[in-house]
């Protein structure tokens, strides 16, 4: 199964000329307590093994990947940029408290992973630009 979903991320990143960004969850355990749901959502095996495909998979066809840091990411709404804890309101439901926005809660947490992945991929092209001597 991962397989073949690792495939298609990374030929659909190819295609539409994308990078690809995931949760680095590394080290999670220590910095940040989950909702019982969620940990089993990302401390599975299964997910891990799923980044390190994507990752071989993305390396080999020549597709950016980064590394996002996970905090927030299912808190925080795309739309307003607004974090709270309660606007997730169930696994599927996202409804921010600010500014009204409902998604699917994966929509929303996906599409603040692709803002900090654009970021970090735009900080890194950054910090290998040679300084200019002043
Ligand atoms: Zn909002």
């Amino acid at each position: 199964m991962n397989h073949i979903v690792s495939k298609t991320i990374v030929t659909t990143a190819e295609r539409t000329g994308s990078g690809i960004a995931l949760e680095d969850l590394t080290g999670i355990r220590s910095r940040v307590r989950l909702r019982k749901d969620q940990r089993t959502t990302l401390h599975s095996w299964s997910f891990r093994q799923l980044a390190a495909f994507v990752e071989y998979k993305a390396k080999r066809a020549g597709v950016p990947l980064v590394y996002v840091d996970p905090a927030y990411t299912s808190q925080e709404c795309s739309e307003c940029r607004h974090i709270d804890r309660l606007s997730r309101r169930s696994q599927a439901e996202f409804a921010c408290r600010a500014c009204g926005s409902v998604m699917h809660a994966d929509h929303n947490a996906s599409r603040n992973i692709a803002r900090k992945g654009e970021a970090a991929w735009i900080v890194g092209r950054e910090s290998r630009v040679p300084a200019t001597s002043t």
